[in-house]
């Protein structure tokens, strides 16, 4: 399917469920801007035209990033798909990219400097890539290094013997060369720019379950604020779980308890070439105090030993769809029937 099309399909679901959310509610009488949706991190409305417009039109929004395995699942407004990408989807890249390197996982690889007595403090530049069977290949070019530090580099191999008679491996006898050498670990991440980049991933998946619903509730406002300044720290507290949560809870969940943990739990892999990492994320709930949550994070799972029993429920990942319009309400009633009982 090409993008104009996908962007069409796109457009209507979400615009359906607006327009369910609209005539059902107050909306109905006062809001007159014509079929649309909003952009979920702004919050701009947007109405067909946008989806072509010169000037921010609506775009298809690889959620999570295209580059960690992510599908155009959802619309956001070009002024955000561009500005978040810009200043916090690439930094979640680069941190799982150097947790690959640092444990050598296959196809991963680091650029980095070598050092040793002969390079004077200045190192040279090189490459060591970690190849698919785990061969490890390493590169120290000409072209990226000063000649005369490359040159020194290369001449402080030493010479090695060893007598076949001494050793048990056989083909490592004889004569054999040795360079000695050390190197930095790669360290260009900015954990707080990744973690917040992990927040946007999981806030999109809860829009593109929830729909308008989730973005209309006052709980997610401080998300948005954080998602738009991500150098500021407005949410001071951890937002992620650490706990291992099984496969089958991949996608958006609800934590019934504690009562202290009440939230939406969004679990979603990221895929690099060398490894797939599981993120389980906590968003507020809908009930007067979720918002709380990451200050309960902190008290709760990061005192002590961290151990809580915590309870999830798939109502949403097994029964809520968003195509599902006459549903829409569904939710809300399941959160005060359910949830807030628990
Ligand atoms: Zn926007």
């Amino acid at each position: 399917m090409n993008n104009k099309k996908r962007k069409e399909i796109l457009f209507k679901i979400y615009s359906e469920n607006f327009k369910f959310i609209k005539d059902n509610s107050s909306l109905k009488d006062n809001f007159d801007k014509g079929f649309g949706c909003f952009c979920p991190i702004c919050l701009n409305y947007f109405v067909k035209e946008d989806l072509e417009a010169k000037v921010n039109p609506l775009t298809l929004e690889h959620n999570p990033p295209q580059s960690l395995g992510g599908k155009s699942s959802i619309l956001t407004c070009k002024k955000c798909n561009s500005d978040a990408g810009h200043k916090i989807d690439n930094e979640i890249l680069t941190a799982l990219l150097e947790i690959d390197a640092l444990h050598f996982k296959p196809n991963s690889e680091i650029k980095t400097q070598f050092y040793n007595e002969s390079t004077d403090g200045k190192g040279v530049n090189a490459k060591i890539k970690i190849e698919e069977d785990g061969k490890f290949l390493i590169n120290i070019d000409t072209k990226n290094n000063n000649p005369k530090i490359h040159k020194k580099f290369f001449d402080s191999e030493v010479q090695e013997y060893n007598s076949p008679l001494f050793i048990n491996d056989i083909s490592k006898s004889g004569w054999s060369k040795k360079l000695n050498f050390t190197f930095d670990k790669p360290n260009k991440t900015n954990e707080r720019l990744a973690s917040i980049s992990l927040l946007k991933i999981a806030y999109l998946m809860a829009f593109e379950k929830l729909g308008h619903l989730y973005i209309f509730n006052k709980n997610t406002e401080i998300i948005r604020e954080q998602i738009k300044h991500p150098e500021k720290e407005i949410i001071k507290n951890p937002f992620w779980i650490t706990y291992q949560f099984p496969d089958n809870l991949l996608g958006v969940n609800i934590i019934t308890k504690p009562r202290e943990l009440r939230s939406i739990l969004v679990i979603f892999n990221l895929k690099t070439k060398s490894d797939s990492y599981k993120i389980s994320i906590c968003l507020p709930g809908f009930s007067e105090g979720d918002e709380k949550i990451y200050e309960n994070i902190k008290d709760i799972l990061c005192q002590g030993n961290g151990f809580q029993n915590i309870e999830v429920n798939n109502y949403i990942n097994s029964e809520y769809n968003i195509k599902d319009i006459e549903k829409t309400f569904r939710l809300v009633q399941f959160w005060e029937s359910f949830v807030e009982k628990q």
